[in-house]
């Protein structure tokens, strides 16, 4: 089947309506109408080719939520009509130590991105969710319980939100527990927000004066400019946990001098450019460590958008359309985005 798309034909090029080739659902397949689809800072390094080895043509988008329009004679979990989610994965071995741990995301083949990913449909790479279409195989498809109202600020929890989320668990976040939110961007202003849901004391670190009223809105406690030396000082050695959500390179020596003994600085920002690498003394001094998470299971992501359906959490969203995506691009890059931005895929008609 044809589907009308937005993708670019190479790194150098704007996004443009493009028609994609979507495949029949096969017995294990869930077809999905798309309704929204969240943007993500990966769509914009993947279609510039930041990250290098962008296949072309390259349709970014893995924050789809949507409709379930057919299902394969093998799935018994989704029915017609279902509202549902796909996020940054769409498929995985099932049979490597990882997926057999429930924990696709580590997958030891390397699971398929919902873009950039290989796949035997035409032309060989997997196209993303800045369409009106989507086929993926069942258990890669989650459920949306939320009121319908709030579906298009559910798209950025897909991938947004579970990039926190998966981290906030697996470091304990909690009551007790300090946590720093490092960037209050896309996956930022979420791992505020399910911070403060999971009970930790939450402090957000900005580089954006403007930000500061905001971050408190969102459930921080605390707010921190991260240019001011002594804003960052009166932290030092307090948290448990900092996730550090910048999509540039930037020095990490500062944050990590804010860890307690034992405390971790987990990295899910995922620049184009290395960090510098940070000081040794401070680190072995106070057993600290520095981790690093990517986006988080099928389990988990069923999990957070049940607790999230639970708490009334969506993402903070600027409804676009999709002919203004290089707009919204370029305003990401100079931090101007409250939160996420989230393509009205009914635009794609147009
Ligand atoms: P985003 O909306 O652009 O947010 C990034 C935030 O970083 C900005 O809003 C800004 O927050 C801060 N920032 C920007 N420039 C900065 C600078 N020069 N110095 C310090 N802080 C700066 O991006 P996003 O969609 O949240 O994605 C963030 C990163 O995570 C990207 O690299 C993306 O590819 C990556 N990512 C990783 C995973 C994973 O699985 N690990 C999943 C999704 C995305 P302030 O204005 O508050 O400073
Ligand atoms: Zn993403």
């Amino acid at each position: 089947m044809l589907t009308r798309a937005f993708g670019a034909h190479a790194a150098d090029k704007p996004l443009e309506a493009i028609e994609i080739f979507r495949r029949e659902p096969g017995a294990n397949d869930v077809q999905i109408e798309i309704a929204y689809c969240g943007v993500c800072h990966s769509d914009l390094h993947t279609v510039r080719s930041e990250w290098a080895g962008t296949l072309y043509p390259c349709v970014p988008g893995h924050e789809i939520v949507g409709h379930v329009t057919a299902v394969g004679s093998a799935v018994d979990k989704f029915k017609v009509g279902d509202t549902v989610g796909v996020g940054c994965m769409v498929d995985s071995c099932q049979s490597c130590y990882a997926c057999a741990d429930g924990l696709e995301q580590y997958c030891e083949h390397g699971f398929t991105g919902t873009y950039n990913g290989k796949t035997p449909d035409a032309p060989g790479h997997t196209l993303g969710g800045y369409s009106q279409s989507i086929t993926v195989r069942d258990k890669f498809v989650v459920k949306v319980s939320h009121p319908a109202e709030k579906l298009a600020a559910v798209a950025p929890l897909l991938c947004a939100g579970i990039t926190l989320w998966s981290p906030l668990k697996h470091w304990n976040t909690g009551p007790g527990k300090k946590v720093g939110i490092v960037g209050i961007g896309g996956l930022g202003h979420m791992g505020v927000k399910l911070a403060r849901a999971l009970g930790a004391h939450v402090v957000a670190f900005t580089t954006s004066e403007s930000k500061r009223q905001d971050a408190v809105a969102l459930g921080a406690h605390e707010v921190v400019v991260s240019r001011n030396a002594e804003e960052m000082q009166a932290h030092a050695n307090s948290f448990d946990l900092i996730v550090d959500t910048v999509a540039v390179s930037h020095d990490l020596n500062s944050f990590i001098n804010l860890l307690k003994r034992d405390g971790t600085l987990t990295l899910v920002g995922a620049p184009e450019h290395p960090h510098p690498s940070p000081m040794v003394f401070p680190l072995i001094m106070k057993r600290r460590s520095i981790a690093g998470s990517t986006i988080g299971s099928i389990a988990e992501t069923q999990e957070m958008l049940d607790f999230c359906a639970e708490h009334g959490i969506v993402s903070e969203i600027e409804m676009i359309k999709v002919q203004d995506i290089e707009t919204a691009y370029a305003r990401m890059l100079k931090s101007d985005v409250k939160y996420r931005f989230v393509i009205d895929s009914k635009t794609l008609a147009a």
